[in-house]
């Protein structure tokens, strides 16, 4: 009897203890330092534990198709909305009903079984002494021979420019991407290398005359206290694609979703709710210099501040995986390496 009470007595204490979670593991494919204030202000507001485990977007999308069904992770978070498309095709995640989610993020920045928190833009920066502003207020203009031998960019096998081209593809069709892809690819100063910083620095030494960069890289720059990111700043200027056309400026995203396996479903979506939370918002916009997908939410960053307010791409950035696929058949033919 007393055995037997025992038992009862433990089994209850355990099933306590696992409808409220201690703890949450999260499998995050992003790399920025401030991101840990983040999740230190989480366990301060709720208690629960974070345990992180960093990789490259690829190698943990692996990872989570081979656990399987006996993986430890309950959130999977990532950049560029391609990716999070391929983890819901994989079946990996399951869908999240929450009314703070729906109400506070845009449709358009959410799939059923995903959210973005913070976006980031595809911009241009040009070398004034090189390139005119007025020559480069589309994506279509990097395709204008006039800027033959002017443009940088890094490798059409990126996310980024497969999300890029796949917009272009969903705004008008597979044939005229691939047209305007050549003619930036006849525009090139060079064969594509390096990331997105690199072409910035291109630019400000003169080696191309406008190239694509993620908004951030160029905040991270104009924030910057070190000397040299200070005179790299004054070497170029930052233009905003697609603006005079209404259509606005390519965006892409980061985001996250509960993993279907999840062992702590409870504490998962409070992580996800918090992540769309005001105080979450700030820790993007301050930290990594993104934008929050939280209208109301006031962005206090001199770098974003100062490259000004701007008019964002409408289009569902879950469509972007739609186009994924055919982008980089197009950027293959079109000889973007
Ligand atoms: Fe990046």
């Amino acid at each position: 009897m007393k055995r037997a009470a025992f038992f009862l007595a433990m089994t209850a204490a355990f099933s306590t203890a696992q409808a409220k979670d201690t703890e949450l593991n999260l499998y995050s494919a992003r790399h920025y330092q401030t991101d840990e204030a983040l999740y230190a202000d989480f366990t301060k507001q709720t208690g629960i534990k974070i345990n992180r485990i960093e990789g490259k977007e690829d190698e943990l999308l692996e990872r989570l198709k081979n656990e399987g069904a006996s993986s430890p992770a309950d959130v999977f978070i990532t950049v560029d909305a391609s990716r999070l498309a391929k983890a819901d095709e994989l079946g990996l995640f399951a869908p999240v009903k929450s009314k703070a989610i729906e109400s506070r993020v845009p449709a358009n920045l959410r799939a059923d079984t995903w959210l973005a928190f913070s976006t980031r833009a595809r911009v241009f920066v040009i070398n004034p002494a090189l390139v005119k502003a007025a020559d480069v207020q589309s994506y279509g203009d990097l395709a204008n021979p006039k800027l033959k031998g002017q443009v940088c960019s890094r490798s059409g096998a990126h996310p980024y420019n497969i999300s890029l081209l796949a917009s272009i593809i969903a705004h008008s069709d597979e044939a005229r991407a691939e047209a305007w892809a050549r003619g930036v690819v006849q525009n090139f100063a060079r064969t594509p290398k390096g990331g997105d910083t690199d072409q910035i620095k291109g630019v400000a030494a003169g080696e191309c005359g406008v190239a694509i960069a993620n908004s951030y890289y160029v905040a991270r720059i104009l924030r910057s206290e070190k000397p040299e990111d200070k005179k790299l700043a004054s070497q170029f200027q930052v233009v905003w694609p697609e603006q005079a056309s209404g259509l606005g400026a390519h965006i892409n995203v980061s985001g996250g979703g509960l993993l279907k396996t999840a062992p702590h479903k409870e504490a998962a979506v409070k992580f996800l709710e918090y992540l769309a939370s005001d105080s979450a918002q700030k820790y993007f916009a301050d930290g990594n210099n993104e934008w929050p997908v939280v209208a109301s939410v006031k962005v206090d960053n001199p770098a974003l501040k100062a490259m000004g307010p701007f008019k964002a791409d409408a289009l569902p950035v879950a469509q972007l995986a739609n186009h994924a696929a055919t982008a980089q058949k197009v950027f293959d033919r079109a000889g973007w390496k």
